[in-house]
């Protein structure tokens, strides 16, 4: 145990090193080249407490495609702008499909499953375009205002390759459309969509970006985001649906909520205590990322800091 350290930067640098002698990586997500290139050897890992202070390990400083641990974000903003009446339009349980799954949507009347399989998310950018009228604008305002970050910003190579390659994310955003579940043009919600994946980050700025969700729902500058009661429900919607197919998996190794993102990062939260981001780019083959998972595991582990 070495909670009682006073930094977590030792059992940062414990980790780092365990994680250099691991073996096996997965594989980058190669549905667009530009993913496809990084190398899985690549590993950084920020710790951000409540107060701000935030440490690190690594490529801790390097920017990642954040993908769809955005989804943590724009569904924080959507709650905080129209509350309880999203729940109409997506479910809170877990999936059991893989990310881009069509499958449930035919049975289910067009309602995705919940918020963080594609399906969910798209349905809550269309919601945010519509409470905002820019979408992207309003996430990356939120990014940058949380992690003091003010270069944040979309890499465009990327959301073109995302909008070239996205027909299964067309296909998803037309099938709900269908079932009237999406109120912005698709074309329009699409676009948002693919930019809001493209968003680039470090698990620096990730970490203190997820800081509201550590302090029950209180952004950096001190102003209420959210309810304790909201903070709690993303909390536990992290837990039970954040990396998809393996969210079981997950809980069972690391217990902490978590949103992964096929860029490779992972952000995770020890309510009242901190939150982490990890970055390493080669997943499994649900989607996650290998070293960042096994990563956060030896954390808990080593801290006892888990929300079990
Ligand atoms: N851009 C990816 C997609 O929509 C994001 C998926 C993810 O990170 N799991 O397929």
């Amino acid at each position: 145990e070495v909670s009682s350290s006073p930094t977590f930067q030792p059992v940062l640098e414990r980790i780092a090193a365990e994680i250099e002698n691991t073996p096996g990586r997965g594989r980058p997500a190669d549905y667009i080249p530009a993913l496809a290139a990084r190398d899985p050897r690549r590993f950084g890992m920020a710790v951000a407490e409540p107060d701000g202070t935030v440490y690190g390990v690594g490529d801790w400083r390097q920017p990642f495609s954040a993908q769809s641990i955005t989804k943590v974000f724009t569904l924080a903003l959507v709650l905080a702008g129209q509350g309880d009446p999203l729940w109409e339009h997506v479910g809170r349980e877990p999936s059991g499909n893989a990310f881009n799954s069509l499958v449930q949507l035919e049975y289910e009347n067009g309602i995705p499953r919940n918020p963080f399989i594609n399906a969910g998310a798209l349905v809550v950018t269309d919601r945010l375009q519509a409470q905002t009228g820019d979408a992207v604008g309003a996430l990356l305002g939120f990014l940058r205002a949380e992690s003091g970050n003010t270069h944040l910003a979309i890499n465009k190579d990327i959301a073109a390759s995302e909008s070239a390659h996205g027909d299964r994310n067309a296909a998803l955003g037309h099938f709900m459309a269908a079932y009237g579940n999406i109120v912005n043009p698709v074309p329009v919600l699409l676009d948002q969509y693919f930019h809001q994946c493209s968003i680039e980050a470090s698990c620096a700025d990730l970490a203190l970006a997820t800081g509201f969700l550590a302090r029950h729902g209180i952004r950096a500058d001190g102003t209420r985001l959210l309810t304790r009661s909201q903070a709690k429900q993303i909390n536990a919607i992290m837990l039970t649906c954040g990396t998809y197919d393996a969210a079981g998996e997950f809980a069972y190794r690391v217990g902490l909520p978590g949103k992964s993102g096929v860029g490779g990062g992972i952000i995770a939260v020890v309510p009242g205590r901190c939150t982490l981001c990890v970055w390493s780019p080669g997943l499994d083959e649900r989607g996650n990322s290998v070293a960042g998972v096994a990563a956060l595991e030896r954390f808990t582990t080593l801290t006892g800091l888990s929300v079990f």
